[in-house]
């Protein structure tokens, strides 16, 4: 037997190309999730997309399709003929897998999108509702709180009958909004803003700054898993890891301690940006929330973004700790963040580091630096990996 499955996909405000485009990828995005699954179909048309699949695969697509950046909710559902015997034996169906799951009470909506099927919705409603109470035994009517709701869509070529509506990721398709670079490090956060990020439609390309030999293999390793876990939700994420060690040991041997930090991270920007430029990345994302530590307050904020012209994207600023860390666990990279392999920046941490380091203060101490050939030299030790979706299946 095959399983149809509804699927519903949002952004209300979308328009004329816009949706069009989303949904084209849209569909692109859910072919691939579905890669591996025997049979499994993806149809839009009428502004309607359906999968299709073998029954005994749908709990299978069922939760790949819930992870699908734009999908909103999901609805596994019988398609009938455009009779009322052949609904009435879809909607009985439906009313009987919703009770082996424990449901009692029903009600039963029609929408009739075709205008041409004689029967109105109220009374195809109630002629339905006869018929799963005749059929199902112990089936009881409530139209204000049921426990199932049985939806039938009167459709120009057939009816389309469901139960429960399963919610969905929701978002943007990934690669609708472009491709942006991620500074990923090994912590909590920037995977979380990453995958917020690709929610909103973004590809991502995550830039690692790594310090081999003062930060282990393992560490890298660590980064390179969480890339893997985004690239799982996203389809595919690049990352590009950059050499950081002569940069910071260049930084640690002409300039002040107190503003080690601060000017580590406008060189990180520096680099960053040159990787937008070549490779076409239309903006950063960090893991930043302001206030978290002492180089996430505005002034350093402000200090360490004055390098750059290059939109630079917060989606934690306003978030709190616990919050993120909720979004972590629910995404999947809380396991993997919290490892201990030290990243770049704590084994440099100053004992006093300026928590309100001033852009002139920043500039004074890098006269000390020779910018440009640190930034060409760190693209030049600069290497790319890809990580497609791994799919159990
Ligand atoms: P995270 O949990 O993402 O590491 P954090 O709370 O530790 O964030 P910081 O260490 O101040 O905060 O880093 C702020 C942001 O700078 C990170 O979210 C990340 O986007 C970027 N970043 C920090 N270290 C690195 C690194 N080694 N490589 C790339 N980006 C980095
Ligand atoms: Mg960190």
């Amino acid at each position: 037997m095959t399983q149809q499955i509804v699927v519903r996909y949002g952004e209300i405000s979308l328009k004329g190309k816009n949706r069009s485009e989303f949904e084209r990828i849209l569909v692109r995005n859910l072919r691939n999730a579905l890669v591996g699954v025997d049979g499994a179909r993806v149809h839009h048309h009428g502004g309607r997309m359906m999968v299709e699949c073998d029954e005994a695969d749908a709990d299978e697509v069922v939760h790949r399709l819930q992870r699908v950046f734009g999908v909103v909710s999901l609805s596994p559902a019988k398609v009938s003929a455009l009779s009322v015997d052949a609904m009435a034996q879809a909607a009985v169906a439906v009313y009987r897998d919703a009770q082996t799951g424990g449901a009692k009470t029903f009600k039963v909506e029609v929408r009739r999108a075709n205008k041409r099927f004689p029967i109105p919705s109220p009374e195809l409603a109630s002629e339905l509702g006869g018929r799963i109470l005749k059929a199902g035994a112990g089936a009881v009517v409530d139209v204000h709180e049921p426990d199932v709701t049985v939806f039938v869509e009167v459709r120009d070529a057939e009816a389309i009958v469901y139960g429960a509506k399963i919610p969905a990721v929701g978002g943007m398709p990934a690669g609708s909004a472009g491709r942006v670079g991620l500074l990923l490090s090994g912590g909590i956060d920037s995977p979380v803003a990453g995958w917020l990020a690709m929610k909103r439609g973004a590809e991502l390309e995550a830039i690692h700054f790594h310090s081999y030999p003062f930060t282990s293999e393992r560490a890298l390793q660590k980064v390179e898993d969480l890339a893997q876990i985004l690239a799982d939700w996203g389809g595919r994420v690049r990352m590009h890891i950059v050499h950081f060690t002569d940069v910071q040991t260049e930084i640690r041997k002409y300039c002040p301690e107190a503003l080690g930090i601060t000017i580590m991270r406008r060189m990180m920007l520096r680099i960053a940006e040159e990787i937008c430029r070549r490779r076409k990345l239309l903006a950063l994302v960090t893991g930043e929330s302001l206030g978290q530590v002492a180089s996430q307050t505005l002034e350093s904020m402000q200090t360490i973004n004055a390098v750059t012209r290059w939109p630079i994207l917060r989606p934690l600023v306003a978030e709190d700790k616990v919050d993120i860390m909720r979004r972590a666990r629910e995404i999947g990279t809380y396991e993997t963040s919290i490892l201990p392999y030290e990243d770049c920046c704590t084994i440099f941490v100053p004992k006093n580091p300026r928590t309100r380091p001033r852009i002139d203060e920043a500039e004074a101490a890098e006269q000390a630096l020779d910018i440009p050939r640190l930034v060409e030299e760190a693209l030049a030790r600069t290497e790319m990996k890809t990580f497609t979706a791994r799919r159990n299946g």
